[in-house]
């Protein structure tokens, strides 16, 4: 009888432990950073523009004081890569990156915003600003922040949108870090021997692109949406602005 009963509360015991351990990792793994489950898993080489740097290497100036560490680690990520190299100058630089903040019906939306500036494929300059507005409002942790500004410095660099869901390109990102996809694509571009300098004909065009929020746990429908947002094309001047 005593047996039986030693037993039974030995039972309830692990199987108390049992729950606890259970609880325990149920709750580890709602800690994880959620990946969205990707159905169709095929990886894109990330797009590329037709216009790039010279080199894999260009000068940024960080001028706000807000972001200037988001924008250092992400830089520190694709420095990573050695795809690609961001020097940070204090002048002069070929790519500018700060931030706004604004929660206005045009840029609500938006976490990042990058212009980029070319004329026949080089690439002369670009600017990037993050929306702190939206990023605090969608309750951006700073790994995803990190993870938009890294996607906006693809931009910088001559990356375009990837329709696939595991790269730091694809449209909506903000999961995904820098990923093998986006390293091999700057790895090609840049690795391509012809760089035609067509400055004194071409006209310089500017790209806009203006990124989109993804809300947190709401996972999209599979890509029935336009992969690309829109990227709004102009030609801002002539060779007689070499701005
Ligand atoms: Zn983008």
């Amino acid at each position: 009888m005593l047996k039986a009963k030693i037993i039974a509360v030995f039972k309830a015991l692990s199987m108390a432990v049992v729950l606890a351990a259970l609880t325990a990792m149920l709750s580890m793994v709602s800690c994880v950073p959620k990946q969205i489950a990707s159905a169709h898993s095929v990886s894109h080489m990330t797009p590329f523009s037709a216009y790039r740097y010279q080199a894999p290497v260009a000068t940024i100036q960080l001028t706000d004081s807000r972001t200037n560490n988001l924008w250092k680690a992400a830089i520190k990520a694709w420095n990573r890569t050695h795809a690609f190299t961001f020097k940070i100058v204090n002048s002069n630089a070929q790519i500018k990156a700060d931030s706004f903040s604004s929660l206005n019906d045009e840029y609500r939306n938006t976490t990042g915003i990058t212009y980029t500036r070319y004329s026949g494929n080089q690439l002369l300059s670009a600017k990037t600003q993050l929306n702190r507005g939206s990023l605090a409002l969608y309750h951006y942790n700073i790994n995803e922040q990190t993870n938009v500004a890294e996607h906006e410095l693809g931009h910088t660099i001559g990356l375009l949108h990837n329709p696939g869901e595991d790269s730091v390109m694809y449209y909506r990102d903000r999961y995904v870090a820098v990923q093998p996809v986006d390293i091999a694509a700057v790895k090609k571009d840049y690795g391509t021997t012809t760089f035609e300098d067509t400055f004194n004909d071409a006209p310089i065009i500017s790209h806009t692109f203006i990124d989109p929020v993804t809300i947190r746990d709401l996972v999209p429908l599979a890509d029935q949406a336009p992969a690309f947002s829109p990227v709004r094309t102009l030609v801002e001047a002539t060779k007689a602005n070499p701005g």
